[in-house]
């Protein structure tokens, strides 16, 4: 399922400087989590500015691998628009 994000994270993406941009899955929290933040509340992108490198980051930057290819970057999160961050899906 596509995931929606919020106006303000839509806006970080559209940094010049963000080649990638990850939008983070996680196990659902509870039957009646919300499929948009998996249960989260929040919605949260990985903001990839730094890549293509050969070999992961060092220190203590998060590495992620796409096509082959070691990238690092930022993490933000947002109130999740879909539940409003109850992380409920509603139905339950
Ligand atoms: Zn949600």
């Amino acid at each position: 399922m596509m995931k929606t994000i919020t106006q303000q994270l839509k806006a970080l993406s559209a940094d010049g400087r963000v080649k990638n941009v990850i939008i983070c899955d996680f196990q659902p929290y509870g039957a009646d989590a919300c499929q948009n933040c998996d249960g989260m509340g929040k919605v949260y992108v990985w903001l990839l500015t730094d890549g293509p490198f050969d070999n992961p980051p060092g220190g203590k930057k998060v590495g992620h691998w796409i096509n082959g290819k070691w990238w690092t970057g930022n993490l933000f999160g947002d109130t999740c628009p879909v539940c409003k961050g109850s992380g409920k899906n509603g139905k339950v």
